[in-house]
């Protein structure tokens, strides 16, 4: 699988290497493979609903959620949900950015399956985390094409049952 990833070095500053997926999600089987591994992996944990943060997380938890016959939540970003939302505010490497939910979107006793492209510092799901339980959703697994083992998101994210295709 890592075959259908670039990496390019100083993107978008310098130092940092960008894992790119798009050929990923640009080769129909490898991407069918990815998301029918973690659909397997979410339906093990009886999830109900998936959860996906904007906007890579969409790439990952709409197809899930397509193959499990299984409703689709965003967590979009401030501003753009029409209705009554909950928000959470998260660091950043410069600056915050934040979150929201609609107050609706999880009913209490959901097992909710978060997705994301990727799993770095862990400070995006653990937002989306907090969205879920706040809104009395069961957190039963975190799910990625990619973990950057270095950046220690499992650690932020202990207790959690977590899912990456690729480590690098
Ligand atoms: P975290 O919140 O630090 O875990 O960062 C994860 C978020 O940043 C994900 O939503 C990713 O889409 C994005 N991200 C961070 N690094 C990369 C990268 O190398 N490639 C693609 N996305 C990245």
């Amino acid at each position: 699988m890592h075959d259908y990833i670039e990496s390019i070095p100083d993107f978008p500053e310098e130092g940092i290497i960008f894992r790119d997926i798009t050929p990923l999600l640009a080769n129909g089987p490898a991407y069918h493979q990815a998301t029918e591994q973690i659909a397997h992996f979410a339906k093990e944990r009886g999830v109900t609903v998936v959860v996906a943060p904007e906007s890579r997380g969409f790439l990952v938890g709409a197809p899930v959620a397509e193959n499990l016959g299984l409703g689709l939540v965003p967590a979009r970003k401030a501003g753009k949900l029409p209705r009554k939302t909950l928000a959470e505010t998260y660091q950043l490497e410069y600056g915050s950015a934040q979150l929201e939910m609609h107050v609706d979107a999880i009913k209490p006793g959901d097992k909710v399956v978060i997705t994301d492209d990727l799993l770095a510092t862990g400070g995006t799901i653990e937002a989306t985390i907090k969205l879920v339980e706040a809104l009395g959703g069961e957190v039963v697994g975190l799910a990625f094409f990619i973990e950057l083992t270095a950046l220690k998101g499992r650690d932020r994210l202990k207790g959690y049952d977590i899912y990456t295709l690729m480590t690098y």
